[in-house]
């Protein structure tokens, strides 16, 4: 996640963190990383808050239920390493490759000029590529919108191996949630959830801001009375439902015969999502600036422990002088 923002949105910990828990509690072992180097691609003028948010962004990890004892929650710019692969591969991937990618096209057209443009701009999926494989991943949690980076960094690692004629690399899964409403979480104007579009619900938002900003998302538009048929499917409210109410169901079968309205949609909602995520509020107002501090320092001793062999591994392949 990149520290844009103090705070991920729940579309992140939909997309992306909820994984990341799961996978942690069936044993895998994870490396969480807050990818302050990418967040400069569009801060980097403003980039003040990267570091108080970086924090911020390890707060709502430990919050969702990353333990820290058990997976390294680490700063990117803390591991050295990262930046090192990033130039290596940055000599084997192919321009064509990076010019392709859909984020890129994107984000060059919001800029506007290629004068604004910056270099790491382009490079983003290579520096991504470094990050995921420094720690030769069985795989990586993403949202859907992640997909084209994660193909490119499997290309540029079998890329190395064909160069150097050596197997460093193996190609990673993605692990992309099945649901697609959570592997691509609606905002509240039914947009991608994005802090970009303003439309997000945050994990630590409180029960009144959450409560306050369903009260103004997007519903079924041709749904004025509650008697009128709902388009579940089109709503964000609904959307929300079907993911946070064990009664989503039957609350879409009355929504669409016109049993009930938008009003009683949006209260159930606003219950099923502060119902979910208080624990994690709770846990969250607990941490402290110095804990974390801690805690993201002793992430990045053990994330450089095996970034560094991977390194070692991947200089003799080169030829490089060790
Ligand atoms: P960045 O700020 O680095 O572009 P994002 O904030 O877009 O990253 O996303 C961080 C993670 O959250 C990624 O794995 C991404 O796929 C996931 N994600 C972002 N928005 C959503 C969403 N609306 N639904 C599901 N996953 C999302």
């Amino acid at each position: 996640m990149r520290p844009t923002n103090p705070r991920l949105h729940i579309g992140n910990y939909e997309g992306a963190l909820r994984n990341w828990v799961n996978l942690q509690n069936q044993g895998y072992e994870m490396f969480c990383m807050v990818a302050d180097w990418h967040a400069l691609t569009t801060m980097f003028d403003d980039s003040s808050t990267i570091g108080a948010n970086s924090i911020e962004i390890a707060k709502d990890y430990i919050a969702a239920g990353i333990d820290p004892d058990k997976s390294p929650i680490f700063v990117q710019s803390h591991v050295k390493e990262h930046a090192e692969l990033h130039v290596l591969f940055s000599m084997i991937t192919p321009l064509g490759w990076l010019e392709r990618t859909p984020t890129y096209k994107e984000k060059k057209d919001e800029m506007g000029s290629n004068e604004r443009e910056p270099y790491g701009l382009l490079g983003y999926p290579v520096l991504q590529t470094a990050d995921i494989l420094l720690y030769r991943p069985f795989g990586v949690p993403v949202g859907r919108d992640q997909a084209p980076h994660l193909e490119i960094g499997n290309d540029i690692g079998a890329r190395f191996n064909r160069l150097f004629n050596c197997e460093v690399f193996s190609e990673y899964k993605y692990l992309i949630p099945q649901d697609e409403t959570r592997a691509k979480l609606p905002g509240l104007d039914m947009r991608k959830m994005s802090k970009s579009y303003d439309n997000c619900i945050y994990l630590s938002d409180t029960a009144e801001e959450t409560a306050a900003k369903l009260k103004s998302a997007y519903t079924t538009p041709s749904k004025i009375r509650k008697t009128d048929p709902g388009i579940p499917e089109g709503c964000a409210v609904c959307q929300y439902l079907k993911v946070y109410s064990s009664t989503w169901e039957s609350q879409w079968d009355e929504d669409v015969r016109g049993e009930r309205g938008c009003m009683q949609n949006k209260s159930e909602c606003v219950e099923a999502i502060n119902e979910y995520f208080r624990p994690m509020r709770e846990r969250r107002a607990q941490l402290n600036d110095g804990e974390v501090r801690e805690i993201l320092r002793k992430g990045a001793e053990r994330a450089s422990a095996v970034a560094a062999e991977t390194m070692t591994e991947v200089r003799s392949a080169m030829g490089l002088l060790a």
